[in-house]
């Protein structure tokens, strides 16, 4: 293997550490922050990502309350939920944990959340703000990619980027957080033609698919930057599989994420970050 690691789970621990210290200063000024989550009950995926979520933010010293939502749910409750949680000033984020139950209207969901509980970044507001360069809340998956890039002095500036993925939460912010920081970037998507010659023009290239080893070893450039945000299921695999296939992107990139142990603890230490922005933001 010739990458080097891009270590999230390492990195995440630092944020989570500095996410603690942020938590005992507010709690010297009488303030415990609090995120809460709606999910679907019938989940198993997402509530084992939540059960993470809240054990993690449990151990920074921050309280974090879980509602379930099922098929009995109306559209009428969850959005009565989200209105009583805005309005409650012990609750300072609130976090809407994707897939809702499909009867379920989620972007009349994000449109209800008070944008100043989004910690996770994705309501049109906080995106309409990353996408106006104004200040806000950014989506954490995006967040902690740049996070992570930036704590092992990955070069952007000039750079070629290309994000395979426009998703509202993950590519297209992705793609233009990479912007900000003056990187020359394509998105790509289902319908982009000849995917593996425009991925090998990548400096920096950040899978985000959902298509388990998409991304092969020979559609790597040389020297590239590999950031593979992917969680993929695989029959007679255990654990999650990402978009890019490692063994062989690893012997050809510089830097690589893993999966697990990448992306996905970034974007938890990144939420949990940007809760602690909200609960500062009401003592400030
Ligand atoms: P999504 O909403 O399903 O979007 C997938 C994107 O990939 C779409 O833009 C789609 O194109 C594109 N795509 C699908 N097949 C393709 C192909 N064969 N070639 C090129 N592009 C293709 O997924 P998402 O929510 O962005 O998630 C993407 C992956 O990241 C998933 O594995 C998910 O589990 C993972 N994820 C990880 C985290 C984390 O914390 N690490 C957080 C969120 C998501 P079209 O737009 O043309 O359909």
């Amino acid at each position: 293997m010739n990458a080097q690691i891009l270590d999230g789970k390492a990195l995440s621990r630092i944020v989570r550490d500095r996410v603690k210290d942020r938590v005992a200063a507010l709690a010297a000024k009488g303030v415990q922050p609090r995120l809460d989550v709606l999910v679907a009950a019938q989940d198993p995926a997402s509530l084992a990502y939540v059960r993470m979520k809240r054990k993690w933010c449990e151990e920074a010293g921050m309280i974090s309350g879980v509602y379930e939502v099922n098929e009995a749910t109306t559209q009428d409750e969850l959005i009565a939920k989200i209105h009583e949680l805005n309005a409650d000033p012990a609750v300072h984020s609130v976090l809407l944990q994707h897939p809702l139950p499909k009867h379920l209207d989620e972007n009349e969901a994000l449109l209800a959340l008070g944008p100043d509980k989004d910690a996770d970044g994705i309501t049109p507001q906080s995106l309409g703000r990353l996408f106006a360069d104004l200040p806000g809340f950014r989506c954490a998956t995006p967040l902690g990619i740049m996070t992570l890039l930036a704590h092992y002095g990955i070069e952007i500036e000039g750079k070629r980027a290309v994000v395979v993925g426009r998703s509202v939460i993950l590519g297209k912010p992705a793609a233009h957080m990479l912007l900000q920081k003056n990187a020359t970037v394509t998105i790509a998507h289902s319908k982009t033609r000849d995917l593996p010659a425009l991925c090998r023009e990548a400096d920096i290239l950040v899978a985000a698919v959902g298509r388990a080893e998409l991304v092969r070893g020979d559609w790597i450039k040389p020297g590239a930057v590999v950031v593979d945000a992917g969680y993929n299921k695989v029959e007679g695999r255990s654990g999650d599989v990402g978009d890019v296939c490692f063994g062989e992107a690893a012997e050809v990139a510089s830097w690589i994420t893993p999966v697990p142990g990448g992306v996905g603890p970034m974007t938890v230490a990144s939420l949990m970050s940007n809760a602690v922005d909200a609960a500062e933001r009401t003592v400030a």
